[in-house]
Parts: C-alpha cells; sequence; structure tokens
C-alpha cells in the first residue's frame, strides 16, 4: 500500500523557509507596542481631530450609516494582500469615530453605556497585550493575582466577610445566570439532588420571585437554567417602583410543599429608574424562609463608591450573591461584570478536574487557576482595567465622579419638570430621569410622538437619548412610551443638560404637526 502524501513529506523532512517576520509582529515585544502604539495614537488622533463637533452620532437613517461604513471598510470579501498596520488602524480608526457613537458627548444619554476612562482603555490593551487567561494557573499567574485583589476589594466594598468570593463575567446577564445557577445548585442540595449530574427535574415547582421590574436576564436565566420563564414570580412593586416586602411575604407564605423557592432576587437599581428594592426587609425573608438571596446590583452597586450615596445599599452585606457591573457606573469598557457570592462554598457547583488544565497533583501543590468559579474555560482578564481605575482614582475619585452624575440627574429632573410640554415621569434616584413629551392629546397619539421625536434626534446626529415603557397610571393600565436620560458622563455641565431639553422640546415641535397630518 502507498503511503498517504503527508508521511512521505515527513520522511522528506521540513525545513522552514527564508521568510523573516520582524520582531514588531507581536504585540508583547517591545518594538511591536511601540510601533501599534504610535499608529494607533495617530490613527485616533486625527479621526477624533476629525470629528464633527455638534452631536454624538453622524446625521442619517441606519441605512445611510451602514452602507457608507461598509464602503469606508474595504471592497467586500477578505483582501488577498494586507494594506499594512498604519493603513488598516487608520481605516478602522475612521469608520469607528466617523460612523459610530461619541460617547463622551453630553448629548450621549440614552443607555447605561458610559463614556470609558482613559486609564481604563489604556488598561485594557495591556491585558489584551499579555493575552493572559485566568482558567489556569500557567496561562495567567499574574492575571489572576489582579483578579484575586479586585474581588478582595469588591467583596470588603459589599461589606461581605473572610469567606467571600467572586468572579469576573462577560456581563450583568451573565453575572445573574451564574448567581441563579449556583442558586439552584445550593437548593437542589439541600434536597438531596445533585441537579449538575440530574438536571432540574427532580427539583419539583422551582420559583424564583423577583420584582415586576427586574432585568429580563433574570427571565432568560430562568430558561437558560432549564427552570422555564415560568418559574418567574413577579412581585408589585411601590410607588417609588420597589419591591413591596408584603407582597413579596405573601407569596412566599402561599407557595405550598409542590412548590420549591431557589432564589429571591432583588434589584438594586432598576436599570430605568434607579430605583432600589428594600434590602434589609429582603433578606429578613430570605433568612426566615430559607431561600438565597441574589441581588442585582448591576448598575447601582457603583452607588458604593460614593459616601452620600452608599447607605441606599444597606442590607446588601446580607445577600448570598451580587451581580456588579463596572461597565456602568464605573465607567469601564465593556465588559467589566462581576458575581460576588458570600461564601466561597457556592462555587462548588462549578468545580472541575480536567486533565490538561489542573490535574489534581498539579492542584495539591498550588499549580491552580480559576476554571472552578466559572462557566468559561479561556478567561480575559478584565480585571486589569478596573484595577488600573480603582488604583488610579480610589474609592473617592469614582465616588466624586457617581456624586457628579447623580446631580446632573436632579440637576436635569428639575429643568424638566418647569417645562410644561414635559412631564416628569419618575425622580432621579441615581442617574437616570425618565419622562414624557406630552402636547394633551390623546396618550396613543403621544406615544408615537415620544417615540418619532426620540428617531429624529438620532437621525440628525443632535442627541442620543434612552426610551422605554412606563404604566404611567399604576399596576393594570396601558404602558405608555416615555422618553429617559441616562447620566453617566462626569465631564458634563448644567449648560450641557439644559441644551441637551431644549434639543428634546424642539425635536418634540417639529414632529408634532408631521404625526398630526398622518394621523388625520
Ligand atoms: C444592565 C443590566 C443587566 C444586564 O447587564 P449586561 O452587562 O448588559 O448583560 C442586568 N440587570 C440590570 C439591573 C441592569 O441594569
Amino acid at each position: 500500500m502507498q503511503a498517504p502524501s503527508e508521511d512521505r513529506e515527513l520522511e522528506a523532512g521540513v525545513v522552514p523557509g527564508r521568510l523573516r517576520f520582524s520582531p514588531s509582529l507581536l504585540a508583547g515585544s517591545p518594538e511591536g507596542l511601540a510601533e501599534v502604539s504610535a499608529s494607533l495614537v495617530g490613527a485616533v488622533g486625527s479621526a477624533l481631530r476629525a470629528r464633527w463637533p455638534e452631536g454624538p452620532l453622524r446625521a442619517g437613517t441606519p441605512a445611510d450609516v451602514l452602507a457608507t461604513a461598509t464602503r469606508a471598510l474595504s471592497e467586500p470579501g477578505i483582501p488577498a494582500e494586507g494594506m499594512g498596520t498604519q493603513a488598516a488602524l487608520s481605516r478602522l480608526a475612521r469608520v469607528l469615530v466617523e460612523q459610530g457613537l461619541h460617547l463622551s458627548h453630553p448629548r450621549a444619554v440614552a443607555h447605561l453605556q458610559p463614556p470609558p476612562l482613559s486609564v481604563a482603555v489604556a488598561a485594557d490593551a495591556l491585558a489584551s497585550a499579555s493575552n493572559a487567561s485566568l482558567d489556569t494557573y500557567d496561562s495567567g499567574p499574574a492575571a489572576i493575582a489582579v483578579e484575586r485583589w479586585l474581588i478582595d476589594g469588591l467583596t470588603r466594598l459589599a461589606g461581605f466577610g473572610a469567606r467571600a468570593d467572586g468572579v469576573l463575567t462577560p456581563g450583568g446577564s451573565l453575572s445573574n445566570l451564574l448567581g441563579l445557577l449556583l442558586a439552584r445548585d445550593a437548593a437542589a442540595l439541600r434536597r438531596g439532588v445533585d441537579a449538575r449530574r440530574q438536571g432540574v427535574a427532580a427539583l419539583s415547582g422551582p420559583v424564583v420571585l423577583c420584582s415586576e421590574l427586574a432585568h429580563f436576564s433574570v427571565h432568560r436565566a430562568c430558561a437558560a437554567l432549564g427552570l422555564g420563564e415560568e418559574a418567574v414570580l413577579p412581585v408589585p412593586t411601590d410607588a417609588r417602583r420597589r419591591m413591596r416586602p408584603e407582597a413579596l411575604a405573601e407569596l412566599l407564605r402561599g407557595l405550598g410543599p409542590e412548590r420549591t423557592p431557589l432564589a429571591i432576587v432583588a434589584t438594586a437599581g432598576t436599570t430605568d429608574f434607579g430605583s432600589i428594592d428594600p434590602l434589609p426587609q429582603l433578606a429578613e425573608l430570605a433568612a426566615e424562609h430559607g431561600v438565597w438571596l441574589h441581588v442585582d446590583a448591576a448598575y447601582g452597586f457603583g452607588a458604593l463608591f460614593s459616601e452620600r450615596l452608599a447607605g441606599r445599599l444597606a442590607g446588601l452585606e446580607r445577600a448570598d450573591s451580587v451581580t456588579v457591573d463596572l461597565h456602568k457606573l464605573g465607567w469601564q469598557p465593556a465588559a467589566a461584570s462581576v458575581l460576588l457570592v458570600s461564601d466561597a462554598k457556592a462555587f462548588r457547583a462549578l468545580d472541575r478536574q480536567v486533565a490538561y488544565l489542573n490535574p489534581s497533583d498539579d492542584s495539591a501543590e498550588g499549580y491552580d487557576g480559576l476554571l472552578g468559579r466559572s462557566l468559561q474555560t479561556t478567561r480575559r482578564p478584565d480585571a486589569v482595567k478596573i484595577a488600573a481605575t480603582l488604583l488610579a482614582y480610589g474609592r473617592r475619585g469614582l465616588g466624586e465622579m457617581v456624586d457628579r452624575c447623580h446631580e446632573l440627574a436632579r440637576y436635569a429632573q428639575q429643568r424638566i419638570s418647569t417645562e410644561p410640554e414635559l412631564e416628569l415621569v419618575a425622580p432621579a434616584e441615581l442617574t437616570t430621569v425618565v419622562f414624557r413629551y406630552r402636547v394633551g392629546a390623546d396618550p396613543v397619539f403621544e406615544d408615537e410622538l415620544n417615540g418619532a421625536l426620540r428617531r429624529r434626534l438620532l437621525e440628525t446626529g443632535t442627541a442620543l437619548i434612552g426610551r422605554t415603557a412606563v404604566r404611567l397610571a399604576g399596576p393594570g393600565s396601558p404602558e405608555r412610551v416615555c422618553l429617559k436620560f441616562t447620566l453617566l458622563n462626569p465631564t458634563s455641565t448644567p449648560e450641557d443638560l439644559d441644551g441637551l431639553v431644549d434639543a428634546v422640546l424642539e425635536a418634540g415641535r417639529a414632529c408634532s404637526p408631521r404625526i398630526e397630518r398622518g394621523a388625520a
């Protein structure tokens, strides 16, 4: 039989060709880092200087913007020959800067998507250059040390004790998923079920209780965990949009033996309103019923940096797990999410021994990574940028940024309440303000008007504002389209906000006759 051709090649032996790559090919070499940072500074710098100053994004419809960006990128398909690093970086810098968002613009107030801090962006590049991974000791010893240092600092800030632990995740949605996974497995174990091996079929009638304003990722997590979205029991909220503890108590009492409460999910900072559920009362109920308390503090955790606002999170220290998103009130580039747990034992549900990663004799000798705390294997060192930020500014520096954004939100609230065409829907609890443009017309017409007004601001590139739906007349009333400012730019001024409100009013006036004509 004839040998396959590769075998014959092997027999012949292979000598690498003469091609020599430049040392600057790799970011880990001093030449590579110098070359790439110089190109980046040049490319981004000139793109930024050429940026239109008027608004947070370029004028145009989504189709216009996509077409222009795609054209500016390249001919269709992967080029056969490269254009070189300098040209590639300046081309992409132009596309991102010219056709993308300008989040540092004071009229970019749509989402919990902050303008990232310069120090965090630089440190993130450093983390990328290291390409360390957190799963094993031999894939990132220093990165593991940085993450452990960060987790220790955050558990102290949360008020947790010495048994606490935590892990970084790719986002708040995933932190909620992980928190609920730990809650599910802990509840199952108490009932003698190993959920990891046996699945959830053995758990009768699993239930997760959260406020009706909880983030939708709680529902998705329940679906992903095999509990089904119907496992979520929504608890009514009060006039300030916080979970009502009496309502939770009643639901818990009424569950009956055929239902298994897996977790109470409290929200510390609802995405739209920044409202914080009454954590001490919820912790009391969780303890009384022996149920896991998960606090979704994706948005609100940052308030702990502020001396003035930290008290609002009292009771957080009694949680079993907490979701923290520092890519919101923490000014990090995404992702910078953390799941904290009050007891490291909770991670036992994720423990794994894998021959090529963490064999037991290595682990016994201390050659161990963080594989057992995560559903991921390869994992980015996202802790590096957060650590750089905390070292650079300290708790006080971040607290001042939080306070500034809170003050800006209160200023916007005040201005909105003096405008006859604007109705304040929810006051500024943290850094958001929800309102509605009113012309005293039919609510359905006003819904359309608010939607059109926001799209007009987008299309003209004047402002990037948020939108949501709120039951204005209390529980059971229809949801109405509302507008939202999410203020996360500590360098903005009250004058900037006045300009923003003026732009909203102008867009509203420009849209109302058009919609009226359309309706007639
Ligand atoms: C943003 C947010 C989430 C989801 O976080 P991502 O990082 O976007 O996945 C979850 N809960 C709350 C309250 C949030 O505001």
